[in-house]
């Protein structure tokens, strides 16, 4: 009896061992094995560091025990982007760190935020599948490089897209941390370190021309103000209510294009007192800003008119010269920031001058806005009374 037990004490404690043995060895190969597998990732890290040698190297990160992502940015402005997979080196495509049920979606979120960011001549050919696209896993959000597009005009500047994590955090397939005060995108925003300058337009409303102006300054992310004839006005309520619609601002030119400067002080007030009620049925609200017709201003009219006179330090004499090249040549070659350029919604050539001059302000790093964002963009207040020829 006594012999079972001690057999049976042997045979649990040669177990024992063995699995004791068995298991030492084992962790052993465990070890060996990742310590291989991570020397397999560095030398992959290491071979697409050598291959951008002569890349500037924008980022190196490792996400949890996930992924590390590269991103480089070589001489010519070009950017490019590598996952690499954290526990076997793999090479990863961006289909692996979004989820695969997903993917679509991204896509869409990307191209509806590019649309939201770029003017259509810009967003267009981003948004067309030609373009090579890097990826920069930040801490709050995704920035991706666009490069490897054929756009008109260049652009001089990097095309890039800031995603926040919020709009994106149902898609991605990698841990991330919320902005908790982010508010979705739904506009495009003015940026008040940017030059800025202001279009004018005089002597609308004037139907299809207006509304045309209207179309192409929303395809580039712009707004004018447009100086109206008062008597045109009560004919053209929508094109009035189109043109407010889509951001854009209408200031007076008074009732019927008169010198006001050789009006008594009655027919001032009269003059002025019909367009703004003209106004003021279509909109609702009072007109504040006055374009009186050639410029002309007398002490008369800023002692009694209620209005902020706004003339121009740009003449582009379109009414002149029914040539193209020539608008867009004064335009282009005066131009400086806190301008307000004149024109007239009149003209066909007026038209596709704009048309042209618009792409060529964005990538010289214009914003084109209302007299009164100009105002705010550059903190000023507007005064009653006062003559503005620029604003800066
Ligand atoms: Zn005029």
């Amino acid at each position: 009896m006594k012999k079972k037990i001690r057999n049976t004490i042997f045979l649990i404690s040669f177990f024992a061992l063995a699995i004791i043995a068995y298991s030492l060895v084992s962790s052993n190969n465990a070890k060996q094995y990742l310590e291989e597998e991570r020397k397999k990732v560095e030398n992959i890290i290491l071979e697409l560091e050598r291959e951008n040698g002569d890349n500037l190297l924008i980022q190196k990160k490792q996400i949890e025990n996930q992924f590390v992502n590269l991103v480089y940015e070589t001489e010519t402005g070009r950017h490019i982007s590598y996952f690499v997979n954290a526990t076997n080196g793999n090479l990863l495509e961006l289909e692996d760190i979004i989820k695969q049920e997903q993917i679509n979606n991204f896509k869409e979120k990307v191209k509806e935020l590019t649309t939201l960011k770029y003017p259509k001549f810009i967003s267009d050919v981003l948004n067309s599948g030609t373009c090579t696209l890097a990826y920069e896993i930040r801490d709050t959000d995704l920035l991706i490089y666009f490069s490897d597009f054929q756009i008109n005009p260049i652009p001089k500047e990097n095309l890039t897209l800031q995603i926040d994590y919020n709009e994106i955090k149902d898609f991605v397939n990698f841990p991330v941390h919320l902005n908790e005060e982010y508010e979705n995108e739904n506009r495009y925003h003015y940026d008040s370190s940017k030059k800025t300058i202001a279009l004018t337009f005089d002597d609308g409303p004037n139907g299809q021309k207006t509304k045309k102006l209207v179309e192409l300054l929303n395809q580039n992310k712009m707004h004018a103000t447009f100086f109206m004839v008062g008597n045109r006005m009560s004919s053209e309520k929508n094109t009035v209510l189109e043109v407010l619609k889509n951001g854009n601002e209408i200031g007076s030119h008074s009732y019927n294009h008169q010198n006001l400067t050789r009006l008594k002080k009655e027919e001032l007030l009269e003059e002025e007192n019909l367009t703004n009620q003209i106004y003021k049925d279509i909109t609702g609200n009072d007109l504040k800003l006055l374009r009186p017709p050639y410029g002309n201003i007398n002490s008369l009219m800023k002692e009694n008119l209620n209005y902020v006179f706004i003339n121009w330090n740009i003449d582009t004499e379109d009414w002149r010269y029914r040539n193209v090249d020539h608008i867009f040549n004064e335009v282009i070659t005066k131009v400086k920031d806190g301008d307000i350029i004149l024109m007239h919604d009149l003209y066909d050539t007026t038209i596709e001058a704009v048309e042209k001059l618009l792409p060529e302000l964005y990538v010289n790093g214009y914003q084109v806005v209302t007299i009164t964002e100009l105002a705010n963009l550059k903190g000023k207040n507007l005064e009653y009374g006062q003559v503005y020829r620029s604003i800066k």
